[in-house]
């Protein structure tokens, strides 16, 4: 079968023949319909060899969906047939946060060598991939599978990261987004579609922001030195309840300590080089910062919920799985609007 992968440090993912791999006891085979374009493989690919944490060659895709194409011994679940798509932060199963549901953080990963699908195990990248437990598979229910790959991730970090906030995001409140990609711009639907905040993104070029604009942002901003302050503005001078940082990069830190409000919540979720230093006085009273991964089981059966009822949806470009290297590139150079999905 054809997969994707990740074959030594520095080099650019490429397109190789493997054998389709077979499910053990209590795994799954999928044949993937579906795998998503994370930025995060980007910043995997940049790492030095030096430490790097995951055997090589590495089969990419952390998000993805399909359908069951064989079920290993013991296995009662899932049954042949079935369409689902992936949960992608495995965990034990066995902690206390596993145990709620909340695998993204599990206790016992690095002691037990756990890892997710594309980042340590093989990924969603190939014509087909085995998940390891019936447990990290969830209902398609009718929906499309190349709607369900990117809401595994791209739908359900934004929407584990915005939780913690929703007490805050009542009527008159404001919500910040940076950086409208795959995440963004689910995130600016998901706390449309869960709170009355107004909502204002902000993103480097005009493709993104005119999509933040379509899938329901209130204001659109440039992201330049005079962003916060314009944040400031348009909230009489309080700031923001909720700021979200889906670029994390030293600039996009810096706007979301300047324009988040007494009491706000200020939410990093790309993995950019920014720091942002916490102190007494470094950041307005009672401000709470929080560095989330991914999210919990349940959660994701919630996004699918609202990705399946409409009320959110995926803006996405597909590709055959050939296309992956260059598709990588365009998405480094900002040139894919939405979700790029790889169609095996
Ligand atoms: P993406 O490439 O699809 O989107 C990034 C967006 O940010 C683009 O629209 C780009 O124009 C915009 N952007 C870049 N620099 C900017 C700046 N200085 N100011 C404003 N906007 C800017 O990426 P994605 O796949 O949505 O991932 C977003 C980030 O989230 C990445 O850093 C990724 O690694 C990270 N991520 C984190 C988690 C987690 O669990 N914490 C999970 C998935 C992805
Ligand atoms: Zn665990």
């Amino acid at each position: 079968m054809k997969a994707v992968q990740y074959r030594k440090v520095g080099s650019r993912p490429e397109v190789v023949e493997i054998p389709v791999p077979e499910p053990g006891p209590g795994q799954v085979l999928l044949r993937v319909e579906a795998a998503g374009v994370c930025h995060s493989d980007f910043t995997v690919m940049s790492w030095p060899a030096e430490g790097f944490p995951y055997p090589l060659p590495l089969t990419l895709g952390h998000e993805g969906a399909g359908t069951v194409a064989a079920v290993g011994r013991g296995v009662t679940a899932v049954a042949e047939g079935e369409q689902v798509a992936v949960y992608g932060p495995w965990g034990c199963g066995g902690c206390r946060q596993c145990a709620t549901g909340m695998e993204n953080y599990c206790t016992r990963t690095a002691e037990l060598g756990v890892v997710a699908p594309g980042l340590g195990a093989p990924g969603a990248m190939a014509e087909y991939m085995v998940v390891d437990d019936p447990r990290h598979l969830a209902p398609l229910d009718g929906l499309d599978p190349v709607v369900a790959a990117p809401l595994t991730d791209a739908g359900l970090t934004p929407y584990h990261a915005i939780s913690r906030s929703l007490p805050k995001l009542v009527a008159g409140s404001t919500a910040v987004v940076i950086g409208v990609g795959g995440l963004g711009h689910l995130g600016v639907q998901l706390l449309r579609a869960l709170t009355p905040a107004r909502i204002v993104a902000i993103d480097l070029a005009e493709e993104p922001l005119e999509l933040a604009r379509r899938v329901g942002a209130h204001e659109v901003l440039r992201s330049d030195e005079h962003a916060a302050r314009r944040v400031r503005e348009l909230t009489g001078g309080r700031g923001a309840e909720l700021v979200v940082d889906f670029v994390g990069a030293e600039p996009t830190v810096r706007t979301a300590a300047e324009c988040v409000g007494i009491a706000g919540d200020v939410t990093l979720v790309g993995v950019g080089e920014g720091r942002l230093p916490v102190a007494f006085g470094a950041v307005p009273f009672g401000v709470s910062v929080a560095a989330p991964c991914w999210g919990g089981r349940a959660e994701l059966l919630d996004v699918l919920a609202l990705g399946r009822s409409g009320a959110i949806s995926v803006h996405t470009e597909t590709f055959p799985l050939e296309q992956a290297p260059e598709v990588y590139e365009r998405l480094h150079h900002g040139d894919i609007t939405g979700r790029a999905v790889l169609v095996p």
